[in-house]
């Protein structure tokens, strides 16, 4: 059975069709780096109106790369939020139309339950239930993850995801955006222990992160002109992936370790992150999953996976479903202060 999925929900106009055998039949992916670029970010009305533009030629693109009609889809999946709403209701909107003239039934996906999901679409061996480390550039939790929709929140941040603190920085060392890998790049060329930086929550008996002293700490670092741009670089990196080894080494002191600690968003593609990530695992007598790099940013087909995992639950959306600019993975979760979701 063959789903297609539609994300819209920040700078990435994705269209996928994958199948439930775990194959990714076709995709396209349109960024739209150079649009936010001039503005250092991306500019919610600007990517509504590119998402708008590009969604209907490229849904026509990917059928048509396929030889897939809209009535072989078993579903039509599109994330629903949580995300910037100009954009989540452009994807979402065109779902609704395609569902209605086709009779194919909508998925509203949680953007994050494709983040969650899309490390078993490339590891058919990775078995509920799992430690994931959601690491994107709006979110950083630790869930455990016991089943589809099942997610139980065990950390979040009080102040900035990460994938900010990594734009925040390249935009104070004059890196451009997005930030992510121009840092992660950059970093390869200084000394990681050159900078002393701060490691926030570091031992806290609070789960959560804190990302927002360490930015702070960078800009003064900056500013001192003491130290090159490398070795801030490379300094950030270290101490933001020290706090994410403590906050797990925490998490794992709450609950009975699953067998896979499993990293997935589009801070997941770091390297360095997964390689620090692996010798924790290991050490820890734990498996270790990483998504390949195209699936850790955004993209199509971890929306068109998680509607594959959804399939079997029979919860199709009515047409007359709302986008949600806020969706946390876990309703239960406690209210953190100072935390988005
Ligand atoms: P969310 O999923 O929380 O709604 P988002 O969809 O905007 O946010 P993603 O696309 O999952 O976020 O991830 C984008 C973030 O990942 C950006 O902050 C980007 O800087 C960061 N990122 C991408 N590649 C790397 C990398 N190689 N190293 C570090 N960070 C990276
Ligand atoms: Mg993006
Ligand atoms: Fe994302």
């Amino acid at each position: 059975r063959i789903v297609l999925g539609i994300e819209s929900s920040c700078d990435e106009t994705a269209v996928a069709l994958v199948d439930t055998d775990r194959r990714i039949v076709a995709q396209r992916i349109a960024s739209q780096e150079a649009e936010h670029a001039p503005y250092g970010g991306v500019v919610p009305e600007i990517a509504a109106r590119a998402h708008a533009e590009r969604l209907a030629p490229m849904i026509e693109a990917v059928l048509d790369d396929a030889g897939v009609g809209l009535a072989d889809c078993a579903a039509i999946a599109a994330t629903a939020g949580p995300g910037l709403i100009g954009g989540v209701m452009v994807g979402l909107v065109s779902a609704k139309a395609l569902a209605m003239a086709s009779g194919t039934p909508l998925l509203a996906i949680n953007h994050l339950e494709g983040h969650a999901l899309s490390p078993r679409l490339a590891d058919p061996g990775l078995d509920f239930p799992y430690l994931l480390l959601l690491v994107s550039g709006g979110h950083c939790q630790i869930l455990s993850v016991e089943g589809v929709g099942r997610y139980r929140r065990l950390a979040t941040t009080i102040d900035d995801a990460l994938g900010e603190a990594f734009d925040k920085t390249a935009k104070i060392l004059g890196l451009g955006y997005p930030g992510g890998p121009a840092v992660e790049k950059l970093a390869l060329e200084g000394q990681a222990d050159a900078v002393s930086l701060p490691r926030p929550m570091l031992g806290s008996k609070e789960p959560h992160f804190s990302f927002a002293g360490l930015k702070s700490a960078v800009l003064r670092a900056h500013e001192s002109g003491e130290h090159a741009a490398a070795d801030i670089a490379a300094s950030f990196q270290q101490a933001a992936i020290a706090c994410l080894i403590d906050r797990l080494d925490h998490a794992l002191e709450q609950i009975d370790a699953p067998p896979n600690l499993v990293v997935a968003g589009g801070v997941a593609a770091n390297q360095a992150v997964r390689g620090a990530l692996e010798a924790f695992a290991g050490e820890r007598g734990m498996g270790f999953s990483a998504p390949p790099m195209a699936l850790c940013t955004d993209n199509a087909a971890m929306i068109a996976w998680a509607g594959c995992e959804r399939l079997p639950l029979g919860e199709f959306a009515p047409l007359d479903i709302a986008a949600r600019p806020r969706w946390p993975l876990d309703p239960e979760a406690e209210p953190v202060r100072g935390a988005g979701v």
